[in-house]
């Protein structure tokens, strides 16, 4: 199988930074399991996180981890997408491998987007509608009960990041644990678990969500936090924005806020 095209470019490849902002430094992103769990369009993330990190003017460096290969020496922002049940147990045994590497950089508060199936398994568990249990990695205090019924929709949240848009597609019905945070609380949609209005869970800075779309081109403000924090660890400085234009993505948050919440 080939590998998953990102930006065009092969693996683990260096775009240049923005002419004018060469200098601030490389930004290691890396995309786990692109081929099983990258569904509804959340291989976009890594784009938009890729191309805005070029835009502030840092480098960014795109890295794929698939199974069975060794995880990237250098990693300042993880990314997870969603997935079929069965690619869930494609990639188990990876993640069991990787589990530790993964708990090192979240304690050192490298930043970490997990979607959907993702965002199950770095929980306690997801169990399957036919009831096979998929053990999670417990970085996140959440637990996950697969349904016959599917949790289908546009979703608007409110979140430390504002209003936050995107599209929910799981079986999968989450509950935290208590003391767990919630990424976001559930304005339009259904969430974890469509019933006690959360959605999402946020540890340090491992934001797990349902959120599809891609999530992260119509929130730019989540995609520059990521950013920010990944900055702040790549380089050991602050991280230094650029001026970007967001007007488009701005428009298309704000019109699924108005079409959903009034
Ligand atoms: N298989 C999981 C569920 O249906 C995850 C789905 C997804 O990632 N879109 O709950």
């Amino acid at each position: 199988m080939t590998d998953v095209p990102i930006l065009g470019e092969p693996p683990e490849s260096a775009l240049p930074a923005e002419p004018g902002h060469e200098g601030k430094g490389e930004i290691h992103v890396v995309h786990l399991y692109p081929r099983e769990m990258s569904i509804y369009g959340d291989l976009g993330n890594t784009r938009c996180l890729a191309a805005r990190i070029r835009r502030h003017g840092y480098t960014p460096v795109v890295h794929q981890h698939h199974p069975g290969q060794p995880f990237p020496e250098q990693a300042h922002l993880v990314v997870g997408g969603g997935g079929q049940d069965s690619g869930q147990v494609r990639v188990e045994a990876d993640l069991e491998v990787i589990a530790d590497r993964l708990r090192d950089l979240v304690a050192a508060d490298v930043p970490m987007l997990m979607i959907c199936g993702m965002y199950q398994l770095f929980g306690n568990a997801f169990i399957t509608v036919e009831g096979k249990r998929l053990p999670g990695l417990g970085i996140l205090d959440v637990t996950t009960q697969g349904n016959e019924k599917r949790m289908i929709g546009p979703v608007v949240l409110q979140t430390e990041f504002g209003d936050v848009v995107g599209y929910e597609n799981h079986s999968g019905s989450t509950t935290l644990g208590a003391g767990q945070a919630p990424f976001g609380t559930v304005r339009s949609g259904l969430g974890n678990n469509g019933e006690d209005g959360t959605e999402g869970a946020r540890l340090r800075h491992v934001v797990g969500s349902y959120l599809h779309g891609p999530i992260l081109p119509a929130n730019p403000r989540l995609a520059d936090a990521l950013i920010g924090w990944a900055a702040e660890v790549a380089t050991g400085r602050p991280f230094e924005a650029g001026t970007l234009d967001d007007a488009i993505a701005d428009e298309a948050r704000n019109r699924q806020v108005r079409r959903l919440v009034s």
